[in-house]
């Protein structure tokens, strides 16, 4: 039926906006109307109850919020809008996305304390228990689940624990592992947890969302920073009849919607999850085999995208780039400063058979590389 759509040119591997299935892709073909039932009922609430499951068992005490924009809006939306005027926020950072919060903490002048670790270096929850002892002051904290910059897995569970027993609001920023890793936000006890379109739940850019705990949401009444991007305000509109504040992205919500749909289809987080997890374990083997080396250790690397060292000082990670797109795939570049990178991502529609077909790719390029040499 849709046999004129040409089909993508390429594979994505990276961390979002990623490889899609045709049938989100051919979810956007159709317009919607932004105040009729079809849409707010049927779309916007249906989503936003979907996305409380998939979150917790505890659906009640939570709720979600859409906001326009990129994963980053919704963050700064969410910091905006959870820290009062005399709120403290700590910010434990270990690469770019945690950076980002506390770049957005600095322009919105929300008081704060970071606390900066290495890019290779995962967050002791003892450190985080020291801070927060000699800073009664902080309201909140602030982690980054999968730090998309290295493919850290940071310990969520840990760190949850130390920051609920000194009865602090914890907000994470679970962009790229939300619908890719299961766990539960209400065990957790999570307060806010953000998250976007174009992830792990793979549809397409356009939105963010937060998944907040309902009586703390309440609370946040004119704590915003900013008009747009009130999620108290947008909450407030959006839980009476679906309706976005203003005008919301209609094809990338209901692209979603289908996302979400085969999401189920697949088995739900926890299928998501083996089958990241399975195209992980692939290509790092492969690529050692190669004779290429992972960034991190496996012990802190998470399913979702891993980052690889330069194999030797004249690598030209261009080069190396161009030749693999020419075969179909798409790599990313590094993001740190200690150590030259580069990114493949796991996440998105792809399967061990790609990640397979992509070694062939990658042997093929270095074979001909060394040829030159
Ligand atoms: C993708 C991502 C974001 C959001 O980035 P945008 O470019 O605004 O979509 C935030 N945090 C993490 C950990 C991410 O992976």
């Amino acid at each position: 039926m849709y046999d004129f759509i040409p089909d993508n040119p390429y594979i994505l591997l990276t961390p979002g906006p990623l490889s899609t299935s045709k049938g989100v892709r051919n979810a956007l073909l159709r317009d919607w109307c932004t105040w009729d039932a079809d849409y707010n009922e049927g779309i916007v609430q249906n989503i936003r109850g979907r996305l409380v499951s998939l979150a917790t068992t505890k659906t009640e005490e939570y709720t979600a919020v859409l906001m326009q924009g990129s994963g980053s809006f919704a963050v700064e939306a969410c910091i905006g809008t959870a820290l009062p005027r005399n709120g403290k926020l700590l910010i434990v950072t270990n690469g770019a996305y945690g950076k980002r919060i506390a770049e957005m903490a600095q322009v919105l002048k929300i008081g704060h304390i970071e606390m900066a670790l290495p890019e290779i270096e995962a967050p002791n929850p003892d450190d985080v228990a020291a801070l927060l002892s000699k800073h009664p002051e902080i309201t909140h904290v602030a982690i980054v689940h999968c730090e998309t910059t290295t493919g850290m897995l940071n310990p969520l569970g840990e760190v949850s624990r130390v920051v609920k027993a000194a009865d602090k609001i914890l907000i994470v920023d679970a962009m790229s592992s939300f619908g890719g890793i299961p766990f539960d936000i209400g065990s957790l006890g999570i307060d806010y947890l953000v998250s976007s379109s174009n992830k792990c739940i793979q549809g397409v850019p356009g939105f963010g969302f937060v998944i907040a705990r309902r009586s703390l949401l309440e609370q946040c009444a004119g704590n915003a920073r900013s008009l747009c991007m009130d999620l108290y305000g947008q909450w407030k509109d959006m839980d009476k009849s679906g309706k976005w504040r203003y005008t919301s992205p209609t094809h990338v919500v209901r692209a979603f919607y289908q996302a979400l749909d085969e999401l189920e289809a697949e088995g739900g987080v926890t299928a998501r999850h083996s089958r990241y997890d399975e195209n992980h374990r692939l290509l790092v083997e492969g690529m050692r085999g190669l004779g290429f080396e992972t960034l991190l250790p496996d012990s802190l690397q998470s399913p979702i995208i891993t980052s690889f060292l330069y194999p030797n000082a004249d690598f030209n990670f261009h080069t190396f780039y161009e030749a693999v797109k020419e075969r179909g795939f798409v790599l990313y570049p590094g993001k740190i400063s200690q150590a030259d990178t580069f990114r493949i991502g796991n996440i998105g529609e792809v399967y061990p058979d790609d990640i397979r077909l992509l070694l062939d790719a990658i042997f093929e390029v270095v074979g001909k590389q060394e040829n030159h040499a």
